[in-house]
């Protein structure tokens, strides 16, 4: 599926109007929060005047990292007027942004249509109210379907931010929450599982005891578990887990592994390949898979083709590299 490339800008914790508990997006942004207009437009300014390939790959100017439809509306004006001079000298030809669910309606969606904004990436993060508020969200299921709704209606590409490992949930909850994804016709997906940084709220829950971090082996499965969701419903995966930065590393509980999408992407692998031989005693299974993706299958001791014979029984798994796409493979099973 065609991707764009986004030209990223952080506006952390900008106007959001709430604290979840598991929300430090200085840390996750690895920015400041508290800039004044004019220090963040000329950041803006530098950050487009030096984007490159202008007239090359389409780009979106996406601004990420807080509620950007809950801030101060001069303050998100002045950032969009910016982005919008950027597109007309062909820097990009859209604009994407992350919000909440609960800070969207009709008219601020005419305002950003104004000001040509594409995209917009909803954090709905569960679909469980339970887990939402033990989350200290603020919003409840509703607000997320109303929102999507709202955003389809006005013919935005929608992107839904799901996450896992949250308090309260289970496998359950977040395999509904993906499948809930789906169904609001999101284009487009993103899965976080939880990592625990200090100074928050779940910090210190993780100390008292009251929420248990998942382990690296857990956040891996219960994602892969929402990509095959998704991948079945034909919904795009932007991307697993936070990127890896000096602030992922230090946090001290979670999935804090750096590489998570690509352990994710192998158990994806995985899952299809298994679910695709089933159970077949003493076989050969040939697979033909994308090339580009042979670590995922042969990677860190071979992990993933050991799981497979595992669970299928199979004597020999044969690899064979095409040019298909990612998940893309093709089976055969021989009984020798
Ligand atoms: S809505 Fe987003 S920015 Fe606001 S507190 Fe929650 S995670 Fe942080």
């Amino acid at each position: 599926m065609k991707t764009h490339r986004n030209i990223p800008f952080f506006v952390p914790h900008a106007g959001c109007p709430h604290c979840c508990v598991f929300c430090s997006q200085v840390k996750i942004t690895g920015q400041r929060a508290d800039k004044d207009i004019a220090t963040e437009s000329k950041e803006l300014r530098e950050l487009l005047e030096n984007a490159g390939d202008p007239g090359g790959r389409q780009s979106r100017i996406a601004f990420f990292g807080g509620s950007f439809t809950a801030i101060e509306r001069k303050r998100m004006e002045t950032l969009l007027s910016i982005a919008n001079e950027y597109i007309d000298k062909g820097v990009a030809s859209g604009i994407r942004i992350s919000t909440r669910p609960d800070c969207i309606d009709s008219e601020i969606l005419k305002v950003l249509k104004y000001y040509r904004v594409t995209e917009i990436e909803l954090g709905v993060q569960s679909t469980d109210d339970k887990v939402l508020s033990a989350s200290e969200r603020g919003h409840t299921a509703k607000d997320s379907f109303k929102a999507a709704e709202l955003i389809k209606n006005q013919g935005f590409l929608l992107g839904g931010q799901m996450m896992v490992g949250l308090p309260g949930a289970d496998p359950v909850s977040e395999l509904q929450t993906a499948k809930d994804i789906v169904s609001m016709s999101c284009d487009e997906a993103r899965i976080y599982p939880c990592v625990v940084f200090a100074n928050t709220k779940l910090y210190d829950m993780t100390v008292a005891g009251e929420y248990k971090p998942l382990s690296t082996e857990e956040a891996v499965a219960r994602s892969a578990d929402c990509y095959c969701v998704f991948l079945n419903g034909k919904v795009n995966v932007l991307r697993v887990g936070l990127h890896s930065s000096e602030s992922l590393a230090e946090a001290p509980f979670g999935a804090t592994h750096p590489a998570i999408g690509e352990l994710v992407y192998s158990k994806v692998y995985e899952n299809l390949i298994a679910e695709r031989i089933g159970t077949a005693r003493g076989a050969t299974a040939k697979v033909m898979f994308r090339s580009g993706d042979i670590s995922m299958l042969t990677g860190n001791g071979g992990e993933a083709l050991k799981r497979i014979k595992e669970r299928t029984c199979v004597k020999e798994i044969e690899l064979i590299p095409s040019d298909l796409d990612r998940f893309d493979i093709k089976v055969t099973v021989t009984n020798k």
